[in-house]
């Protein structure tokens, strides 16, 4: 049997493991910060109507650029943070990972670096190896925040070619300010090791979730950071795969030099058109989440334990002594929570109120057993 130790694959995946969080069928599954709530009939209906309408055209390759989808996913964007964004400031791919994916074919590759605040999203750092593009793991404070003087410090010291920051940050839930972004990004053009300054990535996939306001209006005069979106948490449609930025149209520009052609199907297209249809409706929902988050966050806090600020749709907790051990005592009770990897923690995502109560009472009880 051939392993793929055998196969000429390059160096740096040899050994390596997937990314991917187990799928396992148990009654109450918040391990992948997936919204619980499946599309309402109407929406279902109309994506029915609209990927009815665009089959007659599957003989013909998508449109190549998502002018529609794109236009629609500005308008949202203006809409909900008040900054206006237009189509020509808009990408969409497959997921936010294949967005964050082309930005890094695109800025990052051999020779480059990108610097990210662990832990954080693993994805960036597994682009980064895809694609080539050194890692350098930049700090974070006690409470899983960034520290302005120790980020920038550290912007200085390691001269990036890209840095990340997730805001609102999987897996830990916490916002960055706005102030920290500007400094950051101050920071990378000055240490930038081109002439050309260097790209900041704010990837906001939790964006909807937060208390505070998108930190989109700071692209304004700023050609080189970017917001990275996603229909995956808030739209409630993660097995869609769509994905945004917002950026300036350079930017937009710069990752079509990398984009595979025809990579967004029309059936993809049609259905994101017809989710953006139903926006107002979806983002109710995302209220409904955003108070049950933050009775989690009192419940867990009210048993004892220690939670992490969230400005998301899921909740870091802890501390435990043996993670991997509370992790499957929640399991044996049916509820499948994340292992991310944090010393002392792990990671719920907000379900429906009873999912969430599912998981207070096995927390509650697992509590018990291990005091
Ligand atoms: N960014 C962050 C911070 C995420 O947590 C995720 C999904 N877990 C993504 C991006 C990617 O989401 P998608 O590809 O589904 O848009």
């Amino acid at each position: 049997m051939t392993r793929i130790d055998d196969l000429p694959i390059r160096d740096e995946l040899r050994g390596k493991t997937p990314y991917g969080a187990p799928q396992l069928d148990v009654p109450v599954r918040l391990n992948t910060n997936e919204n619980p709530y499946p599309a309402p009939d109407a929406l279902v209906r109309r994506i029915a109507e609209r990927v009815a309408e665009a089959a007659r055209d599957l003989n013909r390759y998508p449109d190549r650029d998502a002018v529609r989808l794109r236009a629609e996913l500005a308008g949202y964007l203006s809409r909900t943070t008040g900054h206006p964004v237009a189509p020509e400031e808009v990408w969409a791919a497959n997921g936010s990972n294949e967005v964050l994916q082309q930005l890094l074919q695109a800025f990052g590759g051999p020779g480059r670096r990108a610097l990210g605040f662990d832990p954080t999203y693993s994805m960036h750092s597994l682009i980064a190896r895809g694609t080539g593009t050194g890692w350098v793991p930049g700090p974070r404070t006690e409470e899983f925040g960034i520290d302005p003087e120790a980020a920038v410090a550290a912007v200085h010291e390691h001269r990036p070619d890209i840095v990340f920051v997730c805001s609102p940050n999987n897996p830990t839930g916490t916002a960055v300010d706005p102030g920290t972004v500007l400094a950051l990004h101050e920071a990378a053009q000055r240490a930038a090791p081109g002439p050309r300054g260097a790209l900041v990535i704010v990837d906001e996939a939790y964006a909807e979730f937060s208390h505070r306001p998108s930190l989109l209006p700071l692209t304004e005069g700023r050609p080189l950071l970017v917001i990275s979106r996603t229909m995956s948490k808030a739209f409630g449609a993660a097995g869609l795969r769509l994905g945004y930025l917002a950026a300036d149209r350079a930017v937009v520009d710069a990752v079509q030099l990398v984009r595979l052609p025809y990579h967004l199907s029309t059936v993809t297209q049609a259905t994101a058109l017809a989710a953006l249809e139903f926006a107002d409706t979806l983002l109710g929902y995302v209220e409904e989440l955003k108070a049950e988050r933050d009775r989690i966050v009192a419940e867990l806090r009210a048993m004892g334990c220690e939670v992490t600020e969230s400005d998301a749709n899921f909740v870091q907790f802890g501390r435990f002594a043996d993670v991997p051990a509370v992790w499957r005592r929640l399991l044996d009770r049916g509820v499948l929570v994340r292992d991310n990897g944090v010393p002392g923690r792990l990671r719920v995502s907000t379900g429906t109120r009873q999912e969430n109560d599912a998981f207070l009472d096995a927390v509650r009880a697992v509590m018990k057993e291990i005091s």
